[in-house]
């Protein structure tokens, strides 16, 4: 390891989040990867420049990704599809629901995957679980060799759409998604963060053309320094702040939903909304 330096995770030209950190590992391949150590967040991941997950926090991610949709489920689910998700924290998630039969993943890169088992070992999943099968493809070639109907979840674990993830924010990527899902089944995505990259969930706003029930739920996720955004999508409609499904964790449980899926005035004119409950107001 190097001595200690400031490393700057630039977000726009003139602003970013500044860390003072230990270079663990750096190499740039298909994407560039570093690792580094901080005093207050641990060991943490980068992927080509941007923050992806640090042990202090990364509960709060994986835990509603994956409880979120799967609390909107009318049956406990039994079928998985992971895409992206290198770092096995989704799967941890998964792991811990009952019943689960099936979980097969997609993950373009492999580096990601070696060097998580090497360095994040204790928050990865257990790929050894003859449940899971793990694929080193791109996603959106993944799913359309995946069967239709076939996952009550679909969980888009991604990078931002800079790098290799472009081709999962297109109208192609969730119209199979939409052919991937079973009738009762539900689909998230990671859409950024709208406050500094508001592009990224004006893309993902493609997805509500295909599915019948699209809504956006947010969390806030200390290292990522703003509020990150969550699409989801689904065949039937969704009571989303209703949850069928019941579980607990560090940070998510049930009464959570209501809150993550109530969206503030900027994001809703982002996604040219208004809240149904507040049509009469009159617009400040
Ligand atoms: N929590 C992070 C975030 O919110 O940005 C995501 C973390 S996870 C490490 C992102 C994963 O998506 C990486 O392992 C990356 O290799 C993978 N990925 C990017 N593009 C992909 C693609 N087209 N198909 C499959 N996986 C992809």
């Amino acid at each position: 390891m190097t001595g200690y330096f400031f490393w700057r995770e630039k977000i726009h030209q003139d602003f970013g989040h500044a860390y003072k950190v230990e270079l663990v590992f750096e190499e740039h391949n298909l994407q560039k990867v570093q690792i580094f150590k901080n005093q207050t967040w641990g060991y943490f991941f980068v992927l080509d420049g941007i923050v992806q997950f640090t042990e202090r926090d990364e509960y709060i991610y994986h835990e509603v990704i994956t409880y979120l949709p799967a609390s909107l489920l009318k049956k406990a689910p039994e079928t998985v599809l992971i895409i992206g998700g290198g770092d096995g924290g989704v799967l941890r998630e998964i792991q811990k629901i009952p019943g689960i039969k099936k979980i097969l993943q997609f993950e373009i890169d492999r580096i990601v995957f070696d060097l998580c088992r090497k360095y994040f070992f204790r928050l990865m999943g257990d790929y050894s679980d003859p449940r899971v099968e793990l694929n080193f493809v791109d996603g959106l070639q993944g799913l359309k060799e995946s069967d239709t109907d076939a996952f009550d979840l679909i969980i888009v674990d991604c990078t931002d759409p800079v790098g290799p993830a472009k081709s999962l924010y297109s109208l192609e990527f969730y119209q199979e998604i939409h052919r991937a899902l079973k009738p009762d089944g539900v689909f998230i995505q990671q859409a950024s963060l709208p406050a500094y990259f508001p592009h990224v969930l004006k893309l993902a706003l493609q997805a509500s053309s295909v599915f019948p029930w699209f809504d956006i739920a947010r969390v806030y996720v200390p290292c990522y320094g703003e509020e990150l955004a969550f699409i989801l999508g689904a065949k039937e409609k969704k009571d989303p702040t209703n949850p069928l499904q019941v579980y607990y964790g560090k940070y998510y449980h049930p009464g959570l939903n209501k809150a993550l899926f109530t969206l503030p005035q900027t994001w809703l004119n982002l996604v040219e909304r208004r809240d149904s409950e507040l049509n009469k107001g009159t617009v400040l």
